[in-house]
């Protein structure tokens, strides 16, 4: 049952025409053996970078150093990688040196999980030398090898191995866990680039709830301890039946598949640890400064080295979470105008989310409510409303043709103009706009 894609199987034959050897993979494998849709197809070789690159047309140095060259067919990039054993790591990040070997056994040792370190081709089948296939039947995610060992070479894995729990709903295996446990600290000397790709594929898993298992194996003290707070702050009021973190587990698994959604509903509480105090007969209260979980969460994103782009939606969503729902037209407008027309809808997924991770009191009430507030701003975007100063019927050339100076005083202006059809809608009309600029300004040269 085992079909590889057509390009591979180029590539693996090319490979042994000319004496070499050539096998997809890693975690093609895993997926193609799982029934799931690889992500890409990488191919490991006895054969060296540079006799890779004698072979094929069109190729990219990748990762020469460690034996990697993409090779491109049809506008598609496949890495092929040179069988290597990978020297001692210097420290618990980069192996000090690789060496190339011939031997695909070697190479399949290096690999981080058993169901990671199998290899196929068609002339040989399936290569299983670790019970990859055992532990995929078994689901379970375990070491190749000694995991105190493996860990210690590269502490990334550690976090690895919760995140392929996540994606396949494996369970990870007692030994290897109880390494995590004991090693969790030093994933402090991973780079901050290498965590945020982990944590990435972990929050938009199908199992975004395994984020429970990074706090309780000690990696998040290490990473994100922020999380920590959260799970050991309890909510004592109506609204909430778990601590701030289950709270946060609970909306994860109530929300999307999505990097900027999942991201907020990760961090949509960060600050409520910070805000609670209890009073005298033991109920909790909460004074959240709006802004100070969007200054959390921009603060960690920066730290874990996110772009601007998922920084600023994602601190804009935990900014907006708690706002009580505008539920006026006029005031819809604004808050779009402020969010941004793309990612606006999403604060309905957002508050959807959070109402279904509270306790059942009110939560009926609380989700027609967000229906309510969504049907009017689906009303606006019936009416064809201008939301964003780009849809406005009149812009800055039209003022330059208007006879207008470009310049900081026309900026003003168009901010002015914009202003007035959030305002009043039916004002977004070229002549109506183009009067109202020139009552706006005096000096038209
Ligand atoms: P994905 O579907 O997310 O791409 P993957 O299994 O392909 O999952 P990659 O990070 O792309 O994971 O790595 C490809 C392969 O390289 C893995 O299957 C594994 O065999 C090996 N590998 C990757 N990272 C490590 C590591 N830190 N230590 C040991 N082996 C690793
Ligand atoms: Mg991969």
């Amino acid at each position: 049952s085992f079909k590889l894609p057509e390009n591979v199987n180029f590539i693996i034959h090319t490979l042994m025409e000319h004496g070499f050897e050539g096998y997809a993979v890693g975690g093609c494998v895993r997926d193609t053996l799982l029934g799931r849709n690889p992500q890409d197809w990488d191919i490991t070789t006895s054969a060296r970078p540079e006799q890779v690159k004698e072979l094929f047309s069109h190729t990219i140095d990748t990762g020469i150093q460690h034996g990697t060259v993409t090779v491109m067919l049809d506008h598609e990039g496949y890495e092929v990688t040179t069988y290597r054993i990978d020297g001692e790591y210097e420290d618990a990040r980069h192996p000090k040196e690789v060496t190339f070997t011939a031997n695909l056994i070697e190479d399949l040792k290096r690999r981080d999980f058993t169901i990671n370190a199998m290899a196929y081709n068609e002339a040989a089948g399936l290569v299983d030398a670790f019970d990859g296939i055992g532990d995929l039947k078994r689901k379970v995610i375990r070491c190749v090898g000694d995991p105190m060992e493996r860990f210690s070479e590269d502490a990334l894995r550690m976090l690895r191995a919760v995140r392929f729990a996540a994606q396949l709903g494996f369970e990870i295996a007692p030994d290897t866990k109880d390494a995590v446990s004991r090693l969790a600290e030093t994933i402090q000397k991973v780079s901050a680039e290498r965590i945020q790709v982990e944590l990435v594929k972990l929050l938009v898993s199908d199992h975004p709830e395994e984020i429970r298992q990074v706090y309780e194996l000690g990696l998040s003290a290490q990473v994100l301890p922020e999380f920590d707070r959260m799970m050991q702050t309890p909510q004592r009021n109506i609204h909430h039946c778990y601590s701030v973190g289950e709270h946060t587990i609970h909306a994860l698994m109530q929300i999307r598949a999505d990097k900027v959604l999942r991201l907020t509903m990760l961090f949509h509480d960060v600050a409520k640890p910070l805000c609670i105090t209890v009073d005298d007969n033991g109920e909790e209260h909460y004074h959240g400064h709006p802004k100070m979980g969007a200054d959390m969460t921009k603060q960690i994103l920066r730290r874990l080295k996110f772009d601007n782009d998922t920084i600023d939606r994602t601190a804009k969503l935990v900014a907006a979470h708690d706002d009580r729902p505008p539920l006026t037209e006029k005031a819809i407008r604004r808050a779009v105008s402020r969010i941004g027309l793309e990612q606006y809808p999403q604060l309905f997924e957002v508050k959807r989310a959070d109402t279904l991770a509270q306790s059942a009191y009110q939560r009926e009430e609380k989700l027609a409510y967000i229906a309510g507030y969504e049907a009017i701003y689906q009303d606006i975007l019936r009416k064809n409303q201008c939301l964003q100063k780009k849809d406005m019927s009149v812009n800055g050339r039209d003022l330059i043709a208007y006879g207008m100076k470009p310049g900081k005083q026309m900026g003003e202006i168009l901010n002015q103009l914009f202003e007035a059809v959030l305002e009043q809608p039916e004002l977004n009309d070229r002549e109506k706009l183009l009067q109202l600029a020139h009552k706006f300004a005096d000096p038209f040269i």
